[in-house]
C-alpha cells in the first residue's frame, strides 16, 4: 500500500497536500484531485448540451410536415405549405441558436468568433381565414407532429393586467400546464391566439378613454410575443403578493395568431383600385372588378394597421397566410377523409358497443349542404351530426337484436329511422 501523503493527482500532478481531496482508483494505481473532477464534470456537461442539440436537429422536413398535415386537414394547401416552412424554420432556428450558445461557451468558439455572432430571430405567424376553416386544427396538428406543447387562447377574453378578465400571462400558464410544468419544454411550445382581429381599435385615431379590450391587450401581448422573461402565477388568476412565480422565457415560443378579419378584403381592394386608378389603365370609379384576394400574397402591413392592429404588433407577425372558405365538396371530404374524421369517430364509437354503422353517400352530401347554410364552416357538420346522432346513441346500446345501422339521406332530411339489420341476418349474409 502506497503512502497517501506521497501521492499526486494523476491528471494535473498536484500533490495530496495541495488538494482538498485526492481520490484513488479502485486498484490504487491512479489518483484524481477535486479540481480535476470539477473540470471533468464541466466537460461532460458541455458534451451533453451538444448531444441534446444534435438530437433536436432531427426535425421533419417541410414536405414531411405538410404530408402529415394532409392526413388531418382537408384543403387549405397554401396555408399548409406556409406553415410547414415557417414551423420548420422556427425549430431549425432554435437548434441553430442553441448550438451557437454551446459553441460560444466551448473553447473552440474562440477561433470561430465571427460565425457565432449571427443570432436568428423568430418569425411569428398570422392566419387569416373564416371561422371553422381549420385554423386551430392546423396549429393543434402541427404541435402534435412536432411533439411540442400547445395552448390556445381567445384574444377576446384577454385584458391588460389589472383589468377584469384573463391576464395575458395566463396564456403562458396554459402552455406550462400543457407541458406538465416542464418549463424547458414549454419554452419551445406553440401558442395560438384566436380572434386576434377582435383586438383591432375601432379607428386609426387613439381614443381618449383607455382601450381595455383592444389596443391595451395588443400592447400586453406584444411583450410576450417578443422575447421576454415573464413571471407567471402558478395558479393563474390574480397575482398574489406571496405567490412564488414561475419564470418563463418566451424567446423560442412560436406565436400563431388567427382571425377572420372581416372587412380586410375591402381595405386591400381599395388599395388595389387606387393603384390602378392612375394612368392608362384607370377605370371609372365604381367600375373596378373586385380583386380575388390571396391573403398569403396580397396583405401588406399597412392593411393590417388600417384594420386596427398597432404597427409594432403587425411587425411581430411577419408571416401572413390565408385560409379559404370551405365549399360543399370540402365539407364532404372533411366528414370522411381525415384520420379522425367525424364518420370514423362514429364508426369507432358504435363498434365499441358491437354495432356496425354505415353512412350512405347521399346522406353525407346532405349534411355538407346543410352545413354550408349554417355559415360556420366545418363546425356546422358537427352541429348537424351531433344533434341527429344523439337519439341513436341513446337507443342503440340497449338493442340486442340489431347489429348494423345504415344511415340514409332521409335520416337527416326527414328525420326518418335508419335502416337496421338484425344480427342473425348479418351472420347469414356472412356465411
Ligand atoms: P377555426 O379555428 O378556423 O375557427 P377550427 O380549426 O376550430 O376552425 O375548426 C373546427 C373543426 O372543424 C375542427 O376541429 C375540425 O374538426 C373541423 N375542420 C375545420 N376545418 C377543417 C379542415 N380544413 N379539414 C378538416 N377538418 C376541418
Amino acid at each position: 500500500m502506497r503512502d497517501i501523503e506521497m501521492c499526486v493527482c494523476s491528471f494535473c500532478g498536484k500533490p495530496q497536500k495541495a488538494a482538498k481531496k485526492l481520490i484513488a482508483s479502485p486498484n490504487g494505481d491512479a489518483f484524481i484531485c477535486d479540481d480535476c473532477i470539477n473540470i471533468c464534470a464541466e466537460l461532460i456537461k458541455e458534451e451533453e448540451v451538444k448531444l441534446k442539440v444534435f438530437k433536436d436537429l432531427v426535425l421533419p422536413s417541410p414536405k414531411e410536415i405538410k404530408k402529415k398535415l394532409d392526413e388531418f386537414v382537408i384543403g387549405q394547401e397554401q396555408a399548409k405549405k406556409v406553415l410547414s416552412v415557417a414551423v420548420y424554420n422556427h425549430y431549425k432556428r432554435i437548434n441553430y441558436n442553441e448550438h451557437h450558445k454551446a459553441d460560444k461557451k466551448s473553447k473552440d468558439a474562440k477561433t470561430n468568433a465571427s460565425k457565432s455572432d449571427v443570432e436568428l430571430e423568430k418569425s411569428n405567424i398570422l392566419m387569416i381565414g373564416p371561422t371553422g376553416s381549420g385554423k386551430t386544427l392546423l396549429v393543434r396538428t402541427l404541435a402534435k407532429i412536432l411533439d411540442v406543447p400547445f395552448a390556445v387562447a381567445d384574444a377576446t377574453t384577454l385584458t391588460e393586467a389589472g383589468y377584469v378578465g384573463e391576464d395575458v400571462e395566463n396564456v403562458l400558464l396554459k402552455l406550462i400546464q400543457n407541458a406538465d410544468y416542464d418549463i424547458e419544454k414549454a419554452q419551445r411550445g406553440i401558442i395560438y391566439i384566436d380572434e386576434i382581429d377582435k383586438l383591432a381599435r375601432k379607428s386609426e385615431n387613439r381614443s381618449l378613454t383607455r382601450d381595455v379590450g383592444g389596443e391595451g391587450v395588443q400592447q400586453a401581448l406584444l411583450k410576450i410575443i417578443e422575447s421576454t422573461v415573464a413571471s407567471v402565477p402558478p395558479q393563474g388568476g390574480r397575482k398574489h403578493p406571496y405567490q412564488e412565480m414561475l419564470q418563463i422565457d418566451t424567446t423560442n415560443i412560436l406565436f400563431i395568431c388567427g382571425g377572420a378579419f372581416v372587412g380586410l378584403d375591402k381595405i386591400i381592394n381599395r388599395r388595389f383600385s387606387t393603384k390602378s386608378g392612375i394612368g392608362f389603365n384607370a377605370k371609372l370609379k365604381g367600375s373596378e372588378e373586385k380583386h380575388k384576394i390571396d391573403y398569403t400574397k396580397d396583405v401588406q402591413p399597412d392593411d393590417l394597421i388600417k384594420y386596427g392592429l398597432i404597427p409594432e404588433f403587425v411587425g411581430r407577425l411577419p408571416i401572413v397566410t390565408g385560409l379559404d372558405d370551405l365549399d360543399e365538396k370540402a365539407l364532404e371530404r372533411i366528414l370522411v377523409e381525415p384520420k379522425n374524421s367525424l364518420i370514423r369517430q362514429y364508426k369507432q364509437m358504435f363498434q365499441i358497443d358491437g354495432f356496425e354503422i354505415e353512412f350512405q353517400p347521399d346522406a353525407i352530401s346532405y349534411v355538407a349542404q346543410q352545413a354550408i347554410k349554417l355559415k360556420t364552416g366545418a363546425r356546422g357538420i358537427r352541429t348537424i351530426m351531433e344533434t341527429r346522432m344523439m337519439e341513436l346513441m341513446f337507443d342503440m346500446p340497449d338493442s340486442h337484436v340489431y347489429g348494423k345501422i345504415i344511415i340514409t339521406k332521409d335520416f337527416f332530411e326527414k328525420e326518418a329511422k335508419p335502416i337496421l339489420v338484425k344480427r342473425e341476418d348479418i351472420k347469414n349474409e356472412a356465411v
